[in-house]
């Protein structure tokens, strides 16, 4: 078959199964834009990728799943987006999200929930549901979603794939709607783990239109084919695990038996001050956020409600643009940094910060990885969490550590539960060293410890 056939026959098949599918991943596609006699020659040659409503395409909507910018168009890329087309990858559609990125099941969107597609009455997981849902459904070879404190591993766990969360600063957040700046990355979704690396090491790199990008190569003399075992693992102790689904844990101990029959050593650790990690991130992420989101008065951006008078014209605009949830960051945001109550929430926070992130930093003096869960729980129902904050915020108890300490971290497929829901692990290494992610999790996959979909 001639090679733009092949294409063209790949296109087809993921348009029919987009226009099929039963999740409400993607919100728009963009086919009729493909241009199939273009010559693409690079390392993403003919690769589709689905982009979470908060990437920036030039000329296509970016709404971050909100009323506010329901009717924006992006004048620009984000780099990643032209990194992967300079590639030779095609950009197919766009994902469905929380608003904003704020949430943990996808549910906060105007375009409706995002379901499992393992079962439809369950969550796919949060922000980046639509990009997780999608790739499990195969409706794309990979897929961009935005990991803050979670959002990129937890729904690949629910949806049975790898999602990557580079080092805070390896990858151009340029183009991305901020949450959380400090906190911020882009990250990566794929059943296939090469194509998770081959997009990463195009994305990743120094960009002049990011600050905080980092200008550490990647290891060059890396290859699949040489992964080797890291030498010693640190692994959670039972206390840190007493609250976890027990199919989840089996799996972890699965997976410990496995590397100590391979010699690997197991060094047992406690997480850097586990039960502060909830309460910081959420302080300083809020934070963030309600500074990030002042951009959107009605003026510069987005939809603007009616009024002759300035106050209230921010005041109707932003009622109307922002739903709950955001609402509630912003508030609560804009509570921890005000005078009285900095010193008490947000410089507080931040102190356990540097705490956390020097804890890790002294883990990853005795062993080159760590093995944590991804979630403490299956998939949940849909709706589930949604008049409880804080229970939904508890979904994210091993992901938002390692945004904190701005490590790099990868869910990794680990087979299914006796009623057939995917379980994730996390994979943890020290920053910017994602090779090592890469090896092991090359290395699970070669030797079939769990069964595939
Ligand atoms: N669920 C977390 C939150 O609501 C993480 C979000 C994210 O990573 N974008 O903040």
């Amino acid at each position: 078959m001639n090679p733009s056939n092949s294409l063209e026959q790949k296109l087809l098949i993921e348009k029919e199964n987009i226009s099929n599918s039963k999740t409400n991943s993607v919100i728009r596609s963009r086919f009729e834009k493909i241009d199939l006699n273009k010559k693409r020659n690079g390392i993403l040659e003919n690769k589709t990728f689905l982009i979470k409503d908060n990437i920036a395409i030039k000329g296509e909507p970016l709404t971050c799943s909100s009323n506010i910018l329901k009717s924006y168009k992006s004048p620009f890329n984000a780099t990643v987006i032209e990194k992967i087309q300079k590639e030779g990858g095609i950009i197919t559609g766009q994902t469905n999200c929380d608003e904003f990125a704020m949430g943990s099941s996808s549910e906060f969107s105007i375009y409706g929930s995002v379901k499992n597609p393992f079962n439809s009455d369950l969550v796919a997981g949060g922000s980046s549901g639509g990009s997780a849902a999608a790739i499990a459904e195969n409706l794309a070879d990979i897929s961009l979603g935005s990991d803050t404190g979670g959002s990129v591993r937890q729904p690949s766990a629910f949806c049975g794939i790898y999602g990557l969360k580079p080092t805070y600063g390896r990858i151009s957040r340029y183009g991305l709607v901020a949450h959380a700046s400090s906190f911020d990355t882009i990250g990566i979704m794929s059943k296939d783990l090469t194509d998770v690396y081959k997009t990463f090491s195009v994305i990743s790199g120094i960009d002049k239109k990011d600050a905080t990008s980092c200008n550490i190569p990647l290891n060059d003399k890396f290859s699949f084919k040489a992964s080797k075992l890291p030498k010693s693992i640190g692994v959670v102790n039972k206390n840190i695990l007493k609250d976890v689904n027990p199919e989840i844990k089996d799996r972890y101990y699965l997976l410990i038996d496995f590397l100590k029959s391979k010699k690997v050593e197991i060094i047992e650790i406690d997480l850097p001050f586990f039960e502060y990690c909830i309460p910081a991130y959420y302080v300083l992420t809020m934070a963030e956020a309600s500074s990030n989101l002042s951009r959107f008065d009605g003026v510069r951006y987005g939809n603007r409600s009616d009024s002759n008078d300035l106050s209230e014209l921010y005041v109707k605009t932003r009622s109307k643009g922002f739903s709950d949830e955001v609402k509630r960051r912003i508030m609560t945001g804009t509570y921890v940094l005000s005078s009285g109550y900095y010193d008490a929430y947000f410089s507080k926070a931040l102190k356990v910060r540097r705490l956390i992130r020097n804890g890790y930093s002294d883990i990853f003096k005795n062993c080159e990885n760590l093995l944590i869960p991804t979630t403490p729980d299956l998939p949940f129902k849909l709706e589930n969490n949604l008049k409880d904050p804080l229970k939904m915020y508890l979904s994210d108890l091993f992901t938002v550590p390692i945004n904190l300490a701005g490590i790099p971290s990868i869910n990794v497929p680990v087979g299914y539960s006796s009623n057939n829901l995917p379980i994730g692990l996390q994979i943890v290494s020290n920053s910017f060293k994602e090779e090592t992610l890469f090896s092991l999790a090359h290395i699970l996959n070669e030797e079939e410890i769990f069964e595939k979909a």
